[in-house]
């Protein structure tokens, strides 16, 4: 089992430049509970400063913790408005409890633009760093305002923790990015530097996990522990997946596991795919599309909600889903990227469509998962 399969709620919160943001529910209890955290601690006295009230503590620790996670979407906009100039399509931003994740439409064409993707991350948080520096700097020495200076303080470490532990070279961490954008730039094939810098990341996984277990039974941080252990779990899971789906052998490529494009026309009548079409294609999703633009996926799932009596004077178009982002690749996509959407977008079907926006191709979660190829 994927560990990061377990829960994959997410709710959509905003669109920032057309790309959709979304937060995995998980995240919500890890922002209370490190606002819980701050605020403990300036309630008791943070550093050297006097014990704060208990609302002033709660203020302290909220505004902390968002401007920590402000910090990490950044982080991640900033690697999607990179891929963004490189021409690839950004699928959307996820935040999740151990950071967040920007996801590309595909791979990037070349060593140097994956290069660039990786390094706007890090460069980003670096940049936040020296901004909250700044920030703490002018609020301690120039106008003396104690808890602010400790806001930013706070802020300016996180976002150099964040840049420095996001550029160890382990893939799917941004310094694994780097060095297989190197490895490829050398002249390795791009599967082969894959697999090993995904090798890599479990190795630095295995470490960040073994740092945990020691923090717990040596010092007794216990909250440190069991932080590093689930990022290490994690992040062995992630590097894993990655190493798997880069494996020879079978199929690892949308193109490759997709079956033909069948689809049906929007103006169809439901009472006309039940009759003619269901008995001959036994799947549970189909394509919507008309000279081979896909207007939307149709599952039986949603037909089941259309009482009988309609069939005769519904169209197809009319309880479809329509065509959104999450609900087409492309065929040189990864089959993951391919299943982690199909999981999320509720159809659990894809249309594949090529570079000139025709369907070519259609994918359905049992057809990978018959096919043994992407867990
Ligand atoms: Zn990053």
């Amino acid at each position: 089992m994927r560990f990061d399969n377990i829960l994959h709620r997410q709710v959509r919160v905003a669109n920032v430049f057309g790309i959709p943001v979304r937060i995995d529910y998980r995240w919500f209890v890890v922002f209370a509970l490190s606002a819980w955290l701050i605020a403990e601690n300036f309630y008791r006295g943070f550093w050297y400063l006097k014990p704060t009230g208990e609302v002033t503590a709660w203020v302290v620790g909220v505004a902390t913790t968002f401007l920590l996670f402000l910090s990490v979407f950044g982080h991640e906009l900033s690697h999607a408005l990179v891929a963004k100039m490189e021409g690839i399509e950004i699928v959307e931003i996820v935040l999740h409890p151990f950071g967040g994740l920007a996801r590309l439409r595909r791979e990037p064409d070349s060593p140097r633009a994956e290069f660039r993707i990786a390094v706007a991350g890090p460069a980003s948080s670096f940049l936040f760093a020296l901004v909250a520096f700044a920030v703490c700097s002018a609020a301690f020495f120039v106008f003396h305002l104690e808890l602010v200076w400790a806001i930013f303080a706070i802020t300016a470490a996180g976002n150099l923790m964040l840049a420095i532990f996001n550029l160890l070279p382990g893939y799917p961490l941004d310094g694994g990015r780097v060095l297989r954008a190197y490895l490829w730039h050398r002249g390795g094939e791009l599967d082969q530097a894959t697999r090993r810098v995904s090798q890599f990341g479990q190795l630095i996984a295995g470490v960040v996990i073994v740092y945990g277990v020691y923090m717990g039974l040596r010092h007794g941080a216990y909250f440190m522990a069991l932080w590093s252990v689930l990022v290490g779990l994690f992040l062995w899971d992630a590097a894993r997946a990655v190493y798997r789906a880069y494996s020879g052998g079978g199929a690892r490529a949308v193109a490759d596991a997709m079956t033909a494009p069948f689809s049906v026309e929007p103006d169809t009548l439901v009472s006309h795919l039940v009759d003619a079409v269901l008995p001959l294609h036994r799947q549970s999703a189909f394509a919507v599309a008309r000279g081979r633009r896909l207007h939307g996926i149709l599952t039986l799932e949603d037909l089941k909600r259309l009482p009988r009596e309609r069939w005769h004077a519904t169209r197809v178009s009319e309880v479809m889903r329509p065509v959104a982002p999450e609900f087409f690749v492309e065929p040189h996509a990864s089959l993951q990227d391919a299943d982690a959407l199909m999981k999320r977008n509720g159809a659990g079907a894809l249309g594949v469509i090529d570079d000139k926006g025709e369907l070519v191709g259609f994918l359905q979660r049992g057809q990978i998962k018959r096919r043994a190829v992407v867990k």
